[in-house]
């Protein structure tokens, strides 16, 4: 068993934690939170232990009647990986502590790229997880790109990739994220920092990506243009990534015609939390002429690094191949939607190119 903890336990370290104690080769040593909230009452009602991520504070949960097990080195001796889902910039301050203690460690996309000695996208680059003791499992955004650029780059070529990224303006629970009234070009350069993150990944693919950020919460929205290097055809391209397990085709008989309705189906399938794993392709919008491929999908940005970071405990930590690490994480979790919607396997897609 892979002993794990979980230091900071947000929107990303919560969901992760939660994952955690549903894979059958780990257990969850604990989650270390700053200050006591209603997040640190539920990660006690769920069984969790709980360290302070800051010792001084230990007084603090005590005067909230919320038990604390030790100090966060205590956590971090206690595991073999620890996931760092603390806010961006502190995973690699953090560094520090879990070197001192010859801990793994993966950071969040919040970090700089060399922060840790590799970023991480399962179905990417799992693999190449040799020796290092730390990875980064990048950003929501860069981590549903490379999702859907990987199976292309293999099997076709990708020439360029260009991505316009509708991004949501903060999580539900940031109350003081905006814009309210507004939709802001974010950053106002191109490119944004997602395309140069994905070359983490990718030295190679030509990739410029832009930024709107928007009053919403819910999830982002890409607008994908790909050329790729040799023609696919329509049905091809189709039939390639729906063999992903982590990308969704939103059928179009599903009627799912925006951001709030495919929560609402997420909530009425029973998913925890309404979270989406995979990136979610509106198969209408999938359009293939030549080696021109365009297409919108969303991104779930609260839920969809969560299978990455259980691939890449496994990754710094077990001899699983990327293989049976992704069938496992997607099987615990639940992972494929797909299934919820089986004629659509069957149903071609409306072709712009003949195959
Ligand atoms: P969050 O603010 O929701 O959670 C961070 C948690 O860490 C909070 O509970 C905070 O109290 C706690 N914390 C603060 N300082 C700490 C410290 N020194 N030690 C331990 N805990 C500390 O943040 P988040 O959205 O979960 O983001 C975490 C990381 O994941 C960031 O790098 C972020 O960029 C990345 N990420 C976030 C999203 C997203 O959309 N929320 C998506 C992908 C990746």
């Amino acid at each position: 068993m892979i002993r794990v903890g979980v230091n900071g336990y947000g929107t990303i370290g919560k969901r992760v934690a939660d994952a955690i104690c549903v894979q059958p080769d780990m257990n969850l040593v604990g989650v270390a939170k700053t200050r006591p909230n209603y997040e640190a009452e539920i990660a006690i009602r769920n069984g969790y232990d709980l360290y302070a991520a800051d010792p001084a504070q230990m007084g603090s949960f005590a005067e909230a009647g919320i038990d604390i097990t030790g100090p966060v080195s205590d956590l971090v001796a206690a595991s073999d990986v620890i996931v760092d889902a603390t806010p961006s910039g502190i995973g690699e301050q953090n560094c520090k502590l879990y070197d001192a203690h010859s801990t793994k460690a993966i950071l969040q996309g919040g970090e700089d790229a060399d922060a840790a000695e590799m970023s991480f996208v399962s179905r990417a680059n799992y693999d190449d997880v040799g020796d290092e003791r730390t990875v980064r499992v990048v950003s929501c955004n860069t981590t549903g790109l490379t999702r859907l650029l990987a199976p292309l780059a293999e099997r076709y070529g990708v020439e360029t990739a260009r991505v316009t990224l509708i991004r949501r303006g903060g999580d539900p629970g940031e109350i003081d994220r905006g814009p309210i009234n507004d939709i802001v070009p974010d950053p106002t350069e191109i490119p944004s920092h997602h395309g140069p993150d994905v070359n983490t990944i990718f030295p190679e693919i030509d990739i410029e990506t832009a930024g709107v950020k928007v009053p919403a919460t819910l999830m982002h929205l890409h607008s994908v243009n790909i050329t790729l290097e040799r023609e696919p055809g329509a049905q091809r391209v189709h039939e390639l990534l729906q063999n992903e397990s982590r990308l969704f085709f939103i059928p179009e008989q599903a009627k799912i015609g925006g951001l709030g309705p495919l929560k609402e189906f997420a909530r009425d399938t029973g998913r925890t939390r309404g979270d989406l794993w995979e990136n979610c392709l509106w198969e209408e919008s999938l359009t293939v002429a030549g080696t021109d491929l365009s297409l919108f999908q969303s991104i779930h940005q609260e839920a969809d690094v969560v299978p990455e970071n259980i691939d890449a405990i496994r990754a710094l930590a077990s001899e699983q191949s990327r293989e049976e690490s992704m069938r496992l994480t997607d099987e615990t979790l639940g992972v494929g939607l797909e299934s919820m919607f089986a004629d659509s396997r069957r149903r071609a897609v409306r072709p712009a190119a003949d195959d």
